[in-house]
């Protein structure tokens, strides 16, 4: 079995890694770099590919993978509804940025033609090739991929969670034995505060906001993220109205019709009956005249309803700003962060608003990394990917001294053999 590293190298971005076993190839992911521009992984042919798996809808997971759809057909394999999900981030995405994209929405189309959704943990055969995909904890229908072929067992963990939250289960982690692993390494340098302390605390404040008469904005991303804030918030039997708006309100309605794959359906079902969607331009005057928590997709302020919402409740100390996922630096969010500042109109405005991030991961922070690995047995090859620099770099020598195993931190276009 051989390694192909085609992106996500000592990066988080356009993660796509190529498997060979004998005369079949396989690709796990085809995603973007999505940070001041654009970026694509290194370059394959669908020619050569007999099969793709996606890990989860993520457009740093998903967003190059229409280009393989021009004129061909390529099985896709994936968990339900991650082609759903990838459906409606790939057609915004095509709405703000198509015109640095090498696809159109047609092929988009052609790829939903060419999809399969699987259950978690069912065996499939793909000609000799083995395959099984597990839950991965990370957004509804994520999944880390199991390949067997020719006696060797390879697992790509995507982007994984090993703490459950309030919509998903932990990740799985009843791998077997396993001769490689090609593992995320987002946070293989921090720990992340215990789960139910932060849900604790983001709830308390967002109370206190709308008794002093305030609005909370909480830009999340629209998949997922937005709909996780809702489930905490009526699992704490938040008493006051809580808005939804945008994407997040299409993500949501997918997830009804999936929400068996979500932990606790009921609880799910109670956020949404709680939630109030906008619909259009008067309930979102509305929304920032009564005090409440306002959901509104924009993970990282830029662009979509939360430039108005920013607009309009940024000016005032009773509201509040809740950043509720990481802010990539240089980003409007992280110059909100650290300066209580944002630019409203083209000019840069002081914000009095209260200004809070609160750390709902979705991925396992470094001692869920290094305890995942350290149960993997003594003769796995330890691959580490989607993380900055040092984050792949520290967890391979970390791998390689505590525990004595091959790791790499792989570059580029770098292939291995296992
Ligand atoms: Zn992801
Ligand atoms: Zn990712």
């Amino acid at each position: 079995m051989r390694l192909i590293f085609l992106g996500a190298c000592r990066e988080v971005g356009r993660s796509a890694v190529a498997v060979e076993v004998g005369l079949r190839r396989c690709l796990l992911d085809y995603g973007v770099m999505m940070n001041d521009s654009i970026g694509f992984p290194t370059h394959i042919s669908p020619k050569d590919l007999d099969a793709v798996f996606l890990s989860h809808a993520h457009l740093d997971h998903s967003g190059l993978l229409p280009l393989f759809y021009l004129r061909r057909r390529l099985p896709l394999y994936g968990v339900a509804p991650t082609f759903e999900f990838t459906r409606l981030l790939i057609k915004d995405f095509l709405h703000l940025s198509g015109y640095f994209l090498p696809y159109e929405y047609v092929d988009l189309e052609a790829m939903m033609e060419n999809c399969t959704s699987i259950p978690y943990g069912k065996e499939f055969d793909l000609a000799g090739v083995k395959a099984r995909l597990l839950n991965a904890g990370h957004i509804p229908g994520s999944c880390q991929v199991l390949i067997e072929a020719e006696g060797k067992r390879l697992l790509y963990t995507g982007d994984f969670n090993t703490n459950g939250t309030k919509t998903l289960a932990a990740a799985d982690q009843d791998y077997g034995d396993i001769d490689a692993v090609i593992t995320e390494s987002t946070y293989a340098t921090t720990d992340h505060p215990d789960r139910l302390s932060v849900e604790r605390e983001f709830v308390s404040e967002a109370a206190e906001v709308v008794e002093r008469g305030g609005v909370a904005l909480v830009p999340a991303f629209g998949v997922g993220r937005s709909q996780e804030i809702a489930t905490v918030l009526a699992a704490h039997n938040f008493k006051y109205p809580v808005f939804m708006d945008g994407m997040a309100l299409d993500a949501t309605e997918i997830l009804m019709n999936h929400s068996s794959s979500l932990r606790d359906e009921d609880l799910f079902r109670k956020a949404v009956k709680k939630t109030i969607w906008i619909s259009g331009w008067n309930d979102r005057r509305r929304a920032v005249r009564t005090p409440s928590v306002i959901v509104s997709p924009a993970g990282m302020l830029k662009g979509g309803a939360a430039m108005f919402y920013m607009e309009q409740i940024a000016k005032k100390k009773e509201n509040g700003v809740f950043l509720v996922s990481f802010q990539i630096p240089g980003t409007p969010g992280s110059v909100l962060l650290e300066k209580k500042r944002f630019m409203i109109q083209g000019r840069s405005r002081k914000v009095e608003a209260e200004v809070k991030q609160f750390d709902f991961t979705s991925h396992g922070g470094r001692s869920d990394l290094e305890a995942m690995l350290s149960k993997l047995g003594r003769k796995v090859k330890i691959f580490t990917v989607h993380g900055e620099e040092t984050n792949c770099v520290r967890l391979a020598s970390w791998a390689s001294k505590e525990l004595g195993l091959e790791a790499y931190a792989p570059r580029p276009g770098e292939k291995f053999d296992i």
